[in-house]
């Protein structure tokens, strides 16, 4: 099982932040920002390249999420940036489908 299967099953713990019946955000172990959150659906995808009409609407549902957590962290005027890392060449290390949210400084290259 993978690494954030584990996190929503609460075999390893996580600092949460948001969580509904399908999704889950929490702080990142390896913070690249003061505010750095990954936002998963509780369904394992693995990657964007897994994201058609069928599912794309846990796209919209990550937004809105980001934007309620940035809201709530205070960034939603200063900014923030979302990433989402797609295969080996972006740097992706957990297959397990996420939107890093990411903001409290003036970002130049993050993630
Ligand atoms: P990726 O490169 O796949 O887009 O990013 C994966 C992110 O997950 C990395 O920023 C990494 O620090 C974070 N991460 C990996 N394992 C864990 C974990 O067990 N707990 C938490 N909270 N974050 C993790
Ligand atoms: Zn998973």
């Amino acid at each position: 099982m993978c690494v954030f299967c584990q996190i929503v099953k609460g075999e390893i713990p996580a600092d949460k932040v948001y969580e509904d019946k399908n999704y889950l955000a929490f702080k990142d172990i390896r913070p690249k920002a003061p505010v750095h959150i990954l936002i998963i659906p509780k369904e394992h995808i693995e990657k964007l390249t897994d994201i058609d009409e069928s599912n794309k609407h846990i796209m919209g549902d990550m937004t809105v999420i980001a934007n309620k957590i940035a809201k709530e962290l205070g960034i939603d005027k200063s900014g923030y940036r979302i990433v989402i890392n797609n295969g080996p060449d972006a740097g992706q290390e957990v297959y397990h489908i996420h939107m890093h949210l990411l903001g409290g400084k003036r970002l130049i290259f993050a993630t």
